[in-house]
């Protein structure tokens, strides 16, 4: 272990056993940034985060002007009152520290140094940026370049606290980061610099190559970060689920849960002494209505607890008057037919009785009430002569 490596791991025997001894575990989201950067702290405190992940300006814009310095003083007093212990912003999409293109390099580089003028502003201490593309340059050279871009800026923003934090990448299309072996070398480009960190997102390495479904292959995947890396530069981790299959090199975020990772790699990770340290923050799809239940999954996880099995409900008959085709009832594993039908009538109260009359079928099946029912079914209740 370097000196480096956080104090908080030391005093921790075995984190398994000595739960009063465990770092606090900060869990959170990126937040959708409609009520300004102020309301994602709101927001993110309502859903339980302990972290923050915002853009601080429109991530598909170039445009983009200083932070109010009295939208700053809300935010960081804001962030205090919650009692939000972290944030982290994300950079824009256009940026390309890595660009052939002499234009949109220095437009990169001056867009960059912008979302670190406003990151420090407002005393967040890292913002996370994908490591560029190198479009129709060979990756050598990209890499070079986006090492030259990143000692540029470092130099240029000599004396802030604000570090940059690498993004390991689904390597889609041409771009980089997709290898451990790329971030070690901006490090060590760098000369080790202590504002140069890391931010792995779990959907961005599975379809990367990078396995992690089970404890042998979560093992080998992040020794070989600490290996190549250190867990001392991972500042924070993007917790996702994938659509897409490993080595897909296609992006494509999931539920946690419900993608090709499944719970048990999040529990995993969640529960990993050597990444006790490090925020993890959910970056998966519909924020609005999903957000809430995707973080709940993470801190029943990390509180050793199951979270719930999601089950697709739908009715026949006159019943479907009173609910939306295939609703996602969320019970608790283990949960059978009966104990779904508690939850159904708890959400939807006009439906009472319906247990009485229709029969039950999961995944196209009869079946009877004390059936036990596994995450992903389906089930649908048939009352007698609907045609259904
Ligand atoms: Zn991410």
């Amino acid at each position: 272990m370097h000196a480096s490596n956080t104090p908080l791991l030391r005093h921790v025997g075995d984190p398994m056993t000595e739960s009063a001894n465990k770092p606090i575990r900060l869990l959170g989201a990126h937040m959708p940034a409609a009520g300004g950067i102020v309301g994602c702290l709101t927001g993110g405190k309502a859903i339980g985060c302990t972290a923050v992940q915002i853009f601080t300006s429109s991530p598909r814009q170039w445009q983009h002007k200083p932070i109010d310095p009295e939208v700053a003083e809300t935010f960081k007093r804001t962030q205090r009152e919650l009692e939000i212990p972290f944030t982290i912003a994300h950079d824009s999409y256009l940026i390309n520290l890595a660009a052939p293109n002499r234009e949109i390099l220095e437009k990169s580089r001056e867009a960059f140094r912008a979302e670190l003028e406003r990151a420090e502003t407002l005393d967040i201490p890292w913002v996370v940026t994908h490591m560029g593309a190198s479009m129709e340059s060979a990756e050598e050279d990209a890499l070079g370049l986006l090492c030259e871009s990143m000692s540029k800026i470092l130099q240029e923003t000599e004396g802030m606290k604000v570090g940059i934090a690498l993004e390991t990448t689904a390597g889609q299309g041409t771009s980089l980061g997709y290898r451990f072996e790329h971030i070690a070398r901006m490090v060590e480009g760098c000369l080790g610099h202590t504002r140069v960190g890391v931010c792995l997102d779990t959907c961005h390495v599975f379809v990367a190559g990078y396995d992690i479904r089970t404890e042998e292959t979560f093992n080998q995947t992040f020794d070989s970060f600490g290996s190549l890396i250190g867990f001392d530069r991972l500042k924070a981790i993007h917790a996702n689920d994938t659509k897409k299959p490993l080595g897909s090199k296609v992006d494509r975020h999931d539920h946690i849960g419900d993608g090709e990772l499944g719970m048990e790699t999040f529990r995993r990770l969640v529960n990993d002494r050597r990444l006790a340290h490090v925020p993890i923050l959910i970056e998966t799809p519909e924020a609005e209505t999903m957000h809430a239940v995707n973080l709940a999954r993470l801190q029943k996880l990390a509180a050793g607890e199951s979270p719930g099995i999601r089950i697709k409900v739908r009715f026949f008959g006159h019943f479907s008057d009173f609910w939306p085709n295939e609703t996602i009832v969320e019970i608790p594993p283990g949960a059978t037919v009966s104990d779904m039908v508690a939850a159904i009538l708890q959400m939807e109260p006009k439906l009472k009785g319906f247990e009485a009359i229709c029969r039950a079928a999961v995944n196209e099946e009869y079946v009877p009430f004390n059936q036990l029912l596994n995450s992903g079914d389906t089930a649908a209740f048939i009352p007698p002569m609907s045609g259904g």
